[in-house]
């Protein structure tokens, strides 16, 4: 029923929508995470990071995880996330915007409602939980659309950021709104990161290109019954 391809979730805030956001399908509240990551358990799988679960797919045996993804680095990851994940011995992977650290989400600006981002200390217990940092560029730009110099800072930028402050190789990268084109990927692989995500949607396979990896977008405010088909069923593949 599961395959062999790995499932890659996307996530954004673990929290309640703040009042008059536009973005409220980003926003999973804790109790719905915690309920996922219980059914996750109850129907043998796992959750892991972008490196357990890279692994597990190059060898044609993923098919019973899950890689928990968490883009843009906000910090109730962090205050609300790490305790569910660690409760069910969950591995996740978060993607961070370095120019943000500490920070708010500042190119969502135009939208109002600024969520606070993870500062170094939060990442750096983020990572002592056992949880991985992975890089999503220094200011969340279209990708697609800057100078082959600034894509080129954008991606070396950030790693060299965050490997400094985890002290360990940073190889997962997230394309900021998915924009990504052939010259992106090719600066992305020439940067050194092994994986790059997404938005496109389906299961991951052992043939993909490791930096144009599909992932499954899980939203706030659903019921149970969607989850279940993306994490128990091929239905992502169907509608690919
Ligand atoms: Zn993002």
């Amino acid at each position: 029923m599961s395959g062999n391809g790995l499932r890659i979730f996307t996530y954004h805030s673990i929290d309640h929508p703040p009042a008059g956001t536009p973005l409220a399908k980003l926003h999973v509240r804790p109790l719905e995470f915690e309920r996922q990551c219980r059914w996750l358990a109850r129907l043998g799988m796992r959750g892991v990071s972008m490196t357990e679960g890279y692994r597990a797919l190059q060898a044609g045996r993923a098919g019973k995880l899950v890689a928990i993804t968490l883009d843009d680095g906000y910090q109730d990851n962090l205050l609300h996330a790490a305790a569910i994940l660690k409760r069910h011995g969950f591995g996740a992977t978060c993607y961070v915007v370095t120019d943000t650290i500490g920070g708010t989400n500042v190119w969502d600006a135009a939208l109002g409602v600024p969520r606070r981002m993870m500062s170094e200390r939060d990442l750096q217990a983020w990572q002592a939980q056992g949880f991985e940092i992975g890089s999503h560029t220094c200011s969340h730009p279209h990708l697609d659309q800057l100078q082959p110099q600034v894509l080129a800072a954008e991606l070396a930028g950030s790693r060299q950021r965050l490997q400094a402050l985890t002290g360990t190789a940073v190889e997962h990268f997230c394309y900021p709104y998915g924009d990504h084109d052939a010259a992106v990927v090719a600066a992305a692989r020439q940067a050194g990161y092994v994986t790059a995500t997404t938005t496109r949607k389906g299961i991951a396979q052992t043939g993909d290109d490791p930096l144009q990896l599909p992932r499954i977008s899980i939203n706030g405010g659903r019921g149970i019954g969607k989850f279940l088909l993306y994490a128990g069923t091929r239905y992502a593949e169907l509608r690919r």
